[in-house]
């Protein structure tokens, strides 16, 4: 089997996702504490001792939270843009007293392996090829990625405003794919959360509804996936059920284009079962 991927955490709570070849294991994002991270991929059947590294989308906290204490832990290098390392920094602290112990553990924030990239230049962690390419979310410099492992590719994207001529240029031919399908728009209309934060979910920065990753499918998707996964749905303005029956209307006239493009969803307290191409 030559790739492995299990998504351990999805949506506004944590995010992080293992991803596997034969030789080397990644962690993409890193926003469940240590210990939870650990607690996950041990019952996944992965080695927390086996990664190799930890990629970087953005630096908001349900993304980066249990970062410093893992890197310190595991020992190993973190990969993320310089603009995000800064807000990442900046973000440490301005945590207060009580949150900062919480998320470093009492230790200085600080990444002692960092290996800083470019969105756009891809480049390698063992026999894993990545490519990181800019997304349109309100974060400094957010990127979505694509992993080539003995020649399969899994884009994973999430936290995207919009679809853009770019996002949809690095998704092309994926034959694993993850992607964002956040929110109803009815739900989030009527939803709990305050004017202001509608319109920053809504906006071109915020995040995926699932009718907009429904016409992606329609229009511009080319079916090539073994597997679609839905991710950082919002546990107040979506449904799993609404969001898989969005998708599935959308694909379904793809589905024997190329390939199965059989449809998993990645929710927020338990791991996925782990795939394997
Ligand atoms: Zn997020
Ligand atoms: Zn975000």
């Amino acid at each position: 089997m030559a790739v492995r991927m299990t998504v351990l955490a999805s949506g506004s709570r944590g995010n992080s996702t293992v991803l596997s070849s034969s030789k080397t294991s990644i962690l993409v994002d890193a926003g469940l504490s240590c210990r939870e991270t650990i607690k996950r991929m041990t019952a996944a059947g992965e080695d927390p001792l086996a990664l190799k590294g930890i990629v970087i989308t953005h630096e908001h906290s349900d993304h980066v939270s249990g970062l410093n204490v893992l890197a310190r832990k595991l020992r190993i290098p973190v990969y993320m843009t310089g603009a995000t390392h800064d807000a990442w920094r900046k973000w440490t602290r301005s945590l207060g007293p009580r949150r900062k112990q919480e998320t470093e553990n009492g230790s200085k924030a600080r990444i002692e392996q960092l290996e800083l990239f470019k969105s756009g230049s891809s480049f390698q962690i063992g026999d894993i090829e990545v490519m990181p390419f800019t997304i349109p979310h309100d974060a400094v410099d957010p990127v979505g990625f694509t992993f080539k492992i003995d020649g399969v590719k899994i884009g994973i994207c999430t936290d995207i405003g919009h679809m853009t001529e770019n996002v949809r240029y690095y998704l092309r031919a994926c034959d694993g794919l993850m992607i964002e399908s956040n929110h109803d728009l009815e739900m989030l209309r009527g939803g709990p959360y305050p004017w202001s934060v509608k319109q920053r979910v809504m906006s071109a920065v915020g995040h995926l509804s699932n009718d907009a990753l429904a016409k992606f499918f329609t229009d511009d998707y080319d079916g090539g996936a073994a597997f679609v996964m839905l991710a950082h749905l919002s546990e107040n303005n979506n449904h799993p059920e609404l969001a898989r029956v969005c998708a599935e209307q959308a694909l379904e006239p793809r589905r024997s284009l190329l390939a199965s493009n059989v449809l998993k969803l990645a929710l927020q307290d338990v791991p996925t079962e782990t795939i394997t191409l």
